[in-house]
């Protein structure tokens, strides 16, 4: 028998997706991955070589759960620095991944029950973590430039509402918000004392000359409504070494620390210590990672933009496109209508061996995702082939 929360939750359409491609490549098939939210750069080599050091320095055994003080340190240092707000130690819980820091915090404010409102498209993950504490997730569209609708925020605020998800920049549009967005989304907060979970892990990927915007600076009022959620993974090329982390409030940090000592206790110890290396040494590697998703953004939308039917947004933010690709809903191909996204992308895949997400996994039906994090070989080659099969559709 399984749970009413296991039956409840959807098992994550981009993780799947990961597994078909995977598959096919060890059937020898040549996929171009166009797919994954993740950098295609090894890990830089200084962080791999504080990871070794900690491993022979014997950093192998159980810590205190939140963190080694350390890291905790850089990253309050961290946040004063690049988001102009501060936070002591004992504010910050690191974790296994963005992934459970968001979970923790989700757990440490939100009741079953609560609702969580959700901006939208957004990323997979967010919905069903919502419903993992029994909370109710209320989807809100954003704007057609993928910008906060405030009016529609205001309008789903209830007396249950516990909290706002954001996350800027934005997977998967890619959209960085607006500060007078974000202004305004904080005042909503205080005003009707809900939290606002801000998932921060695209944050130093931003284009354009764009800044980020980090919500709990903003005032006093707006500090005590947030909860900030970061990361190693995208900034440091760092996905799999699984480091992520809380800022919060005193009372749920402390909550947070409670939840994860029941759960995972500390997060890896030798990598914490790759992952101070990487917030205190790495600002040059992760310049050079930014301008090289610069120049195949810029690449992906133009070739996207001059592609018959497909319209996209030029956004500043993360490694996602999120272009409409709706008008090929009718046509076909050996007499089989593509129908939505999935078969647009299935297509794709099938047609192409080109692996790209269904926007239908992240509430935006009329859309696909193309995630940048290849060569810019790769994406000419893989544009190229997605250009040719949709050709071939009538
Ligand atoms: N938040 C967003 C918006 C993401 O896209 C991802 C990963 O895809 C995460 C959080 C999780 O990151 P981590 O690898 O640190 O768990």
């Amino acid at each position: 028998m399984l749970s009413k929360i296991v039956q409840n939750i959807t098992p994550s359409a981009t993780c799947e997706l990961e597994g078909v491609v995977a598959d096919m490549k060890a059937a020898g098939v040549d996929v171009i991955g166009l797919n994954a939210g993740e950098p295609d750069f090894d890990t830089p080599e200084n962080i791999r070589n504080a990871c070794k050091k900690a491993l022979d320095e014997g950093k192998t055994r159980y810590i205190n759960v939140p963190g080694i003080a350390e890291l905790r340190r850089a990253i309050c240092r961290k946040l004063k620095k690049d988001n102009h707000v501060e936070y002591a130690p004992e504010q910050i819980c690191v974790s296994t991944g963005a992934k459970q820091a968001l979970n923790n915090a989700v757990m440490a404010v939100v009741n079953p029950g609560d609702e969580v409102i959700i901006p939208m498209p957004g990323w997979v993950s967010y919905v069903e973590i919502v419903k993992l504490v029994g909370g109710v997730p209320v989807c809100v569209d954003t704007d057609e430039n993928f910008q906060l609708d405030l009016a529609a925020i205001e309008k789903a605020v209830t007396p249950r509402t516990a909290a706002v998800l954001i996350n800027t920049p934005n997977n998967p549009t890619g959209a960085v918000y607006s500060r007078e967005s974000l202004e305004a989304l904080a005042e909503l907060a205080v005003r009707n004392d809900f939290y606002i979970i801000s998932d921060e892990v695209y944050e130093k990927l931003i284009y354009n000359g764009r800044v980020h915007e980090c919500v709990a600076s903003f005032s006093d009022a707006a500090y005590e409504h947030s909860i900030i959620i970061n990361g190693m993974s995208k900034a440091f090329a760092m996905t799999g070494w699984r480091c992520g982390y809380t800022a919060a409030p005193a009372a749920v940090a402390a909550g947070i620390s409670a939840i994860q000592g029941h759960t995972t206790s500390n997060s890896c110890t030798f990598v914490q210590w790759a992952a101070l290396e990487a917030l205190e040494h790495n600002d040059d590697t992760v310049r050079e990672m930014v301008g090289e998703y610069a120049k195949r953004k810029d690449y992906t939308y133009e070739r996207l933009s001059a592609m018959k039917g497909i319209s996209c947004a030029n956004v500043d933010g993360a490694f996602y496109l999120l272009p409409d690709i709706s008008y090929y809903f009718d046509k076909s191909f050996d007499g089989k209508k593509l129908e939505d996204s999935f078969g647009f992308c299935s297509y794709i895949l099938e047609k192409a061996h080109v692996a790209i997400v269904p926007g239908g996994a992240f509430n935006a039906p009329k859309c696909v995702r193309i995630a940048y994090t290849n060569s810019l070989d790769k994406i000419r080659e893989g544009l190229d082939r997605m250009e040719k099969a949709l050709g071939e559709l009538v």
